[in-house]
């Protein structure tokens, strides 16, 4: 009695009224059951909706094939951790991993390795010596023009520029602009310049950012804030070419949007608009284009995606982070171009990577907005932290004064007529390249669509292409791989230039060692390079695991110490 006497009053009644009215009352059974029966209904209605938006959206043989693609990973999955198959695999991956290490962690009698403080700090003459050093480790020559993207430098000249502004500015934070007055007002001009470059309305506004990835994940998050607030979607979902650049989906990893990639035509490369519309509807929350993508170096038909965005009132995105400052100068340089800026009505944000062809140091990006009001959206504001009321425009907090300074000096420096002709310098290499490939190389090599900027993107019907990619690493040169279709490219820079009538008369040589080894069957696998393994494995099969646990351990590995 005392025990039942301490449950309280409130839950007794719900107990004894819960078993009395089961008992008793069928209008109480009758309400129970209602309720369940609109939970029910409300659960099929969901997933009835979500069935319709997805046969809407693909079609039918599009859902057909994504049940079947999913099916086959499945089954592949259940068979690669089958007993026997499960430790094969792993000894595999172990082993390729072994080998990634032993090229990319130096070790031996002649390494130190420094895995604590040093007891006793260094002098600065021991710190320059070993910097020194680590600067000079044996690496693919960049210097000579033999890598692809990857280092966007202007010059020498620049270079110490840039260091003086850094260490002018090294201990300053744009966090606190009463502190540091200047890197808030080279901030502001910065974005305000980059605006200009493509052609924004009086309107617009912008942000910087730490590189592309981050304005890529800033522009996905404000559209997403956007929807949610102004139409409730709690579901979001957006439409992005299966070329566009991969921190879309990680933006979608961190965000919880749902991507629906887009195939490209075959022949143009640009994203298929057919398609794009289809997959629009209540949930979608951004349209995106590239100007132009990694892959492939082709921009999409961005006032095509413009006129969908408009109809169907959805946010447009142009992923412009490579075309940065050389599509904006194309005209200028001489070059055919196309609209892919703000003058095209539908376009709400851009991402622009001063960080590549801006030549500005590694770390800088900026973001912009058609409207300061959709800018906001992607703030993160609090009034109520014990810290403070508290509000920073990207993901970063404390963020480096420092690199505003030695992008500022960038953009001042190279001005309008430094651009266009680094323009003309760069885009002039890259059709000399597509010229000489499609002149001299053809019909073995064939070169992807019509690239307009500085990516040249080629395959072969011929031959094994990622041979030709491994024949040219060992030539010294660091070429992309590609998949869906397997294809390499070229992304050129100011280092390049120099190098394209090396970087010809290399590509036919690899072109006639691939085909020359062809023609002594057999040999060819016994020699398989590096990318020929990773995308002959990768492209073959239909569960990528594999490649995802080798991904982690290729991560891990930059780590080692
Ligand atoms: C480089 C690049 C980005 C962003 O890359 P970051 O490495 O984060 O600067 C985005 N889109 C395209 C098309 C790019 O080439």
């Amino acid at each position: 009695m005392a025990g039942s006497s301490r449950v309280p009053v409130s839950l007794r009644n719900f107990a004894s009224a819960k078993t009395a009215a089961v008992r008793k009352s069928p209008h109480l059974v009758f309400n129970l059951d209602l309720m369940r029966n609109i939970v029910f209904a409300y659960f099929i209605l969901r997933h009835f909706r979500r069935a319709v938006r997805k046969l809407r959206g693909r079609g039918v043989f599009g859902t057909l094939f994504d049940g079947y693609a999913y099916m086959r990973r499945y089954a592949y999955g259940l068979f690669l951790n089958a007993p026997g198959v499960r430790g094969k695999v792993q000894a595999q991956v172990d082993e390729a991993l072994k080998k990634l290490e032993n090229k990319l962690v130096p070790k031996g009698p002649g390494v130190t390795r420094y895995l604590a403080l040093p007891k006793e700090g260094f002098t600065e003459t021991q710190a320059k010596e070993e910097l020194k050093q680590l600067s000079e480790m044996e690496h693919t020559s960049w210097e000579s023009g033999h890598v692809s993207g990857a280092v966007y430098h202007g010059g020498d000249e620049l270079l110490n520029l840039q260091s003086e502004a850094y260490r002018m500015f090294s201990v300053s934070n744009p966090l606190h602009p009463d502190v540091f007055p200047g890197v808030r007002k080279m901030e502001a001009e910065i974005v305000a310049m980059v605006l200009a470059m493509f052609n924004a309305p009086s309107t617009a506004g912008g942000i910087t950012t730490s590189g592309g990835t981050e304005s890529i994940l800033m522009a996905c998050l404000s559209a997403r804030t956007k929807a949610y607030v102004e139409r409730g979607v709690s579901e979001p979902e957006m439409i992005v070419p299966v070329t566009a650049h991969a921190a879309f989906d990680k933006a979608g990893h961190y965000f919880g949007i749902t991507v629906h990639h887009v195939a490209v035509d075959p022949v143009t490369l640009k994203v298929d608009l057919k398609a794009v519309n289809r997959l629009v509807n209540y949930n979608t929350v951004l349209i995106v284009g590239s100007a132009p993508n990694f892959p492939h170096g082709i921009i999409d038909d961005i006032s095509g995606l413009s006129k969908i965005a408009l109809r169907r009132r959805i946010p447009l995105h142009v992923d412009a982070c490579l075309g940065s400052f050389l599509v904006p100068f194309l005209e200028k340089a001489g070059f055919p171009t196309t609209s892919f800026d703000f003058r095209i009505k539908g376009v709400t944000s851009i991402s622009c990577d001063t960080h590549k062809y801006g030549f500005a140091p590694k770390g800088n990006s900026v973001l912009l907005f058609r409207t300061k009001k959709l800018r906001a959206y992607g703030y993160f504001i609090t009034a109520t932290w014990p810290g403070g009321v508290y509000a920073s425009p990207t993901l970063a907090g404390s963020r480096a004064g420092s690199l505003i300074a030695g992008t500022w000096v960038s953009l001042m420096t190279q001005g309008e007529n430094g651009y266009t002709a680094s323009c003309r310098d760069i885009v002039g290499a890259a059709k000399t390249i597509e010229s000489g490939i499609r002149e001299k190389l053809s019909p073995d090599l064939y070169v992807l669509g019509e690239p307009m900027v500085s990516v040249v993107a080629f395959s072969s019907k011929t031959i094994n292409i990622y041979e030709v990619a491994d024949e040219m690493s060992t030539l010294g040169w660091h070429l992309n791989a590609l998949q869906d279709p397997p294809a390499i490219h070229i992304a050129c820079t100011k280092p390049t230039v120099s190098a394209t009538g090396k970087f010809l008369e290399d590509l036919e040589k690899a072109v006639k060692e691939v085909k020359l080894r062809g023609e002594k069957s057999g040999a060819s696998k016994a020699v398989a390079g590096d990318t020929t393994t990773l995308y002959g494995v990768a492209g073959s099969l239909p569960n990528k695991s594999v490649i995802n646990s080798m991904a982690i351990g290729f991560v891990d590995t930059l780590y080692k110490a």
